[in-house]
């Protein structure tokens, strides 16, 4: 609930950051996210705020969700909105303030924009292994990001390995679902073998975390960022669908995939099914289950 305990909190955040006080205007609820509650806050400096928050978030999401936007928007690539702080108010709520970007209608161009951009994220957020400097989340689920120099045994251990291991500890682990775990783990090896180099990724990219801004143009949202193999990425943005063939022909034409890619893409987007499942329960079941299948 946004009570005035959290109000005066978030006004303290602000008037700290932008040094002068400031009156709290009206509130417009926002829906759209899966995890926190949100709404667009006015104030009476014409400073518009993005407010979210969550009374049970798991320790420093907030945080997280602030370094993830602040290595995006390093890269030059792709515009995030501007972080305004994060704190927790005397209830012990956290919260995370961000500016809050005035949306229109996408542009013409908007797809082939967002591929092209997302191709010089890739390319511009770079770094000696794959990982990132603190472990962080993907939707509520934890997300680790131990350095490694090997993606193969990177994706084994931080990503495929820890949900199959969730999804074990949730009570999915059957006899079925642990063989196919076991084998589709062993072949990580081979299906994975490429040539790849460590690029920052956004890292949970699906129409709920993008939008258009005042000038159409594409703003990235609430990501799960680490430095991957690029094609991870398309994990996400092929789980639900919604970017047509103007996104991935944007994208290619600046960094085109390599020969095997979408069999490394489904592989990417178990890890999503796998969070899916350990997050939102048995409705992704038969899903992981076909991609485990394909390639045990
Ligand atoms: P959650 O963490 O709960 O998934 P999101 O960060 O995805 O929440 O935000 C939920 C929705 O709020 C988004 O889908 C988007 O429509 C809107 N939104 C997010 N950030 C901003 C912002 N800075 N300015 C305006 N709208 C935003």
């Amino acid at each position: 609930m946004l009570d005035s305990e959290l109000l005066a909190s978030i006004q303290q955040l602000v008037e700290k950051k932008i040094g002068r006080s400031i009156q709290l205007g009206p509130t417009r609820t926002v829906s759209g996210g899966c995890i926190n509650h949100a709404i667009i806050l006015e104030t009476d400096i014409g400073l518009s705020l993005f407010v979210k928050w969550n009374e049970q978030a798991p320790g420093s999401l907030f945080e997280c969700e602030t370094d993830g936007l602040t290595a995006i928007r390093l890269t030059r690539s792709l515009r995030v909105p501007e972080v305004i702080g994060s704190g927790v108010s005397a209830h012990g709520v956290q919260f995370l303030v961000l500016e809050a970007i005035q949306t229109a209608a996408p542009g013409a161009h908007f797809e082939q924009q967002l591929g092209r951009q997302l191709a010089e994220l890739h390319r511009h957020g770079v770094a000696e292994e794959f990982g990132f400097a603190r472990s962080n989340f993907i939707g509520s689920t934890p997300q680790p990001n131990r350095w490694n120099s090997s993606w193969i045994e990177f994706w084994k251990s931080c990503r495929l390995g820890y949900q199959l291991d969730l999804a074990r500890n949730n009570g999915y682990g059957d006899h079925r679902f642990s063989r196919l775990a076991d084998r589709v783990l062993d072949r990580m090896d081979d299906l994975l073998s490429h040539e790849v180099q460590p690029a920052l990724i956004h890292g949970d990219l699906w129409s709920g975390n993008y939008l258009a801004d005042e000038k159409g143009n594409p703003v990235l949202l609430d990501p799960a960022v680490y430095f991957a193999d690029r094609e991870a990425e398309f994990g996400m943005t092929t789980l639900f669908g919604g970017l047509s063939h103007w996104f991935y022909d944007a994208y290619q034409e600046i960094w085109p995939m390599q020969a095997g890619s979408d069999d490394r893409i489904e592989i990417y987007r178990l890890y999503h099914l796998l969070n899916h499942l350990n997050l939102f329960g048995t409705s992704y079941l038969a899903d992981c289950l076909q991609i485990m299948q394909k390639y045990a």
